[in-house]
């Protein structure tokens, strides 16, 4: 299957499903993974052109490691909107990637970026297949509405700091030290998220929030999906039987 994880800047994959992006590309799936930003703010030493520069290069390294493809979405840190042309731009995305499961970030979450990214993502995938909508990207509408997960926020808690149980836990034991490598890809936020979030351990806390995720369903290591069950939105629960949870 083609199957398309996009969500805001470069390591939020990585963080939240990393493991379960490995293990449906070793299972032969076609991977894609797409950040929404360059992550062009996530530096005090570069400027927004250099960073964002460094940024798609470590993010394009981590989905290399998974044999995944990357691609950028055009947009920029903090200046993800919900507005007309970012939903036009991501429809165009999703037509040319044309995935029949799309794993995006959570509605509700601790930065704005993220729920943009959730909304554009949602309507995104609705009106890929209404020919009539436009898009900057020539390609065709889809004949389908792709299957739609939404990953945990970030620690698992809304921007109300309220707990949000996942629908099902993936058991990402197996490939721990493949999602432990990806967001080591990720050098250059190191050095940023001990200046700017006081955060001395960048591995280390994806290391907790994957352990403590796991544990919720007897893993040793987990990452927790909600899947979008909207009115035409796909019902059937493709991600879960491509792993062994359906
Ligand atoms: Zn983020």
């Amino acid at each position: 299957m083609r199957i398309l994880a996009i969500h805001a800047h470069p390591d939020d994959i990585e963080i939240l499903a990393g493991g379960t992006c490995a293990r449906l590309a070793a299972a032969g799936h076609e991977l894609t993974l797409v950040t929404m930003s360059d992550g062009d703010c996530g530096s005090r030493e570069y400027t927004p052109e250099e960073t964002g520069r460094i940024r798609k290069g470590e993010a394009a390294k981590a989905a290399a490691l998974i044999g995944a493809a990357y691609r950028w979405g055009g947009l920029h840190d903090l200046s993800i909107f919900n507005d007309d042309a970012s939903r036009r731009q991501t429809t165009g995305l999703i037509r040319e990637i044309r995935p029949e499961i799309v794993l995006t970030s959570a509605p509700s979450d601790y930065l704005a970026d993220h729920e943009m990214v959730s909304l554009l993502v949602r309507d995104a995938c609705f009106a890929a297949g209404a020919p009539n909508y436009r898009t900057p990207s020539t390609a065709e509408a889809l004949t389908w509405i792709p299957h739609l997960y939404f990953m945990d926020p970030i620690e698992g808690l809304d921007r109300e700091g309220r707990v949000v149980p996942p629908d099902f836990v993936v058991d990402v034991s197996a490939e721990f030290a493949l999602k432990r490598e990806m967001l080591a890809c990720h050098e250059s936020q190191r050095n940023w998220l001990k200046a700017h979030h006081g955060m001395d351990n960048y591995l280390v806390t994806m290391e907790e929030w994957t352990r403590h995720r796991g544990q919720s369903a007897r893993f040793g290591y987990g990452e927790g999906f909600r899947q979008y069950k909207g009115h035409p939105y796909p019902q059937s629960p493709a991600l879960q039987g491509l792993l062994g949870l359906a």
